[in-house]
């Protein structure tokens, strides 16, 4: 590298630096670390930490299991050391939970598995089916139990907690040792997080944290943490849209290693759970576990940013919505383009697509003068995003 190329590198080095917030976060990696592109011997997870104060201990690099084919990359996953596994009710229509019972019924007291079910609060709803609906995802699973049952996808904590049916039914499932610890997922961590710190429903939660949407909600983290719930952090890899940005490829170190590295440099995150969609993806995150964010893993996070930061939708972001005209649900479209387009799960973002009540879609886009790109503050070019979206989402 020339001496000018050079400052410059270490000049951006620097306000990525501070952009992150992570200057105290930045560690060398110790003499003889594993190397990024693997071995001959499998990788092993080299860091468990307590999941809140629920007496478990969690892997740091865990399974996020949304788009898996085959149950024996699991089994794999457990073997390389993977301890704590993600499902839920509806992913890939109720053969997520099929899949995780194949993979895990052998070890299944080895392991710490979670599920998650919606809740529709514009229903009625009563303790019997969502006694129902755990009992059915136990039968998926193999299991008589689940260590967390959480609440899927909860924008705000109150009609949950105040719903006395589920309460009363998720109150009798873990005193018929069905249930052990109980949470909620959750995209808007602003004020779930806030919410979750008076209640004690929310023993676990699982929240959208990542390099580039999550320094805002760090402090709500910390508090939740300290307070004894556990923390487990989702959609880690900020879009995943590496395959597609210039420059992403190093021989250093791969971009969804320096990821999890950089979720894992918080050190009130005790776990995160990266889709295990194949054997490839078992080794490659698993190699991450137990590294500290060195400065090669920083710059390849730098290079991501600034590469996406006009590209990528913030899950998390609901800016540009008040000045659509026609109600469109920006950030659900483009989330669902960003599974079909980067997360190899396209026939998931398609149901999920055509679940969207019709008056939500990007229909009346073509006529519209394009307010929202105005509003977006990342400077996404939102319209044709979200036609492009409307059109792989319903081909
Ligand atoms: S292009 Fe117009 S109609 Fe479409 S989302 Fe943006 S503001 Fe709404
Ligand atoms: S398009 Fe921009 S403003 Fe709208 S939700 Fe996405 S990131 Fe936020």
């Amino acid at each position: 590298m020339s001496r000018s190329n050079r400052r410059n590198f270490i000049a951006t080095l620097a306000s990525g630096v501070v952009g992150l917030g992570v200057a105290g976060r930045i560690k060398a990696e110790p003499a003889g670390a594993r190397s990024d592109q693997g071995g001959p011997s499998a990788p092993k997870i080299k860091k468990f930490n307590p999941l809140g104060k629920t007496g478990l201990k969690v892997s740091d690099v865990s399974c996020g299991a949304i788009s898996l084919f085959e149950s024996n990359v699991l089994r794999y996953a457990h073997e390389c050391g993977v301890n704590y596994f993600d499902t839920a009710e509806g992913y890939l229509r109720g053969k997520g939970e099929v899949y995780v019972g194949q993979g895990l019924k052998e070890v299944r007291d080895k392991v710490i598995i979670t599920t998650k079910h919606p809740y529709d609060f514009r229903q009625k709803i009563d303790r019997a089916s969502v006694i129902k609906r755990m009992e059915d995802s136990l039968k998926r699973l193999q299991s008589d139990y689940v260590d967390v049952a959480m609440a899927h996808g909860v924008g705000d904590l109150s009609p949950l907690l105040n719903n006395q049916e589920i309460m009363s039914a998720y109150d009798q499932l873990k005193k018929d040792g069905k249930v052990r610890f109980t949470g909620f997922s959750t995209h808007n961590a602003k004020l779930t997080l806030k919410q979750a710190l008076d209640t004690d429903f929310a023993q676990v939660v699982l929240v959208m944290y990542n390099h580039m949407e999550g320094k805002e909600i760090e402090p709500l983290i910390k508090a939740v943490r300290e307070k004894g719930i556990g923390t487990v952090a989702m959609k880690i890899f900020a879009g995943g849209m590496q395959g597609n940005l210039k420059s992403m490829v190093s021989p250093e170190v791969s971009y969804p290693q320096a990821a999890i590295r950089w979720v894992l440099s918080n050190p009130d995150v005790d776990t995160c759970i990266p889709t295990f969609s194949s054997y490839s993806h078992v080794e490659e995150y698993v190699a991450a576990s137990g590294r500290p964010l060195d400065r090669a893993a920083l710059a390849m996070i730098i290079r991501y940013r600034q590469q996406a930061h006009n590209l990528y939708c913030r899950v998390s972001c609901t800016e540009c919505l008040s000045s659509c005209p026609n109600n469109v649900a920006v950030n659900d479209v483009l989330r669902y383009a960003m599974y079909f387009e980067h997360y190899g799960m396209e026939k998931e973002a398609m149901a999920y697509y055509a679940e969207m009540e019709p008056g939500r879609k990007p229909l009346g886009c073509g006529d519209c003068s394009g307010h929202c790109e105005k509003a977006c503050p990342y400077g996404l070019k939102v319209k044709p995003r979200l036609l492009h979206s409307h059109d792989i989402l319903t081909a």
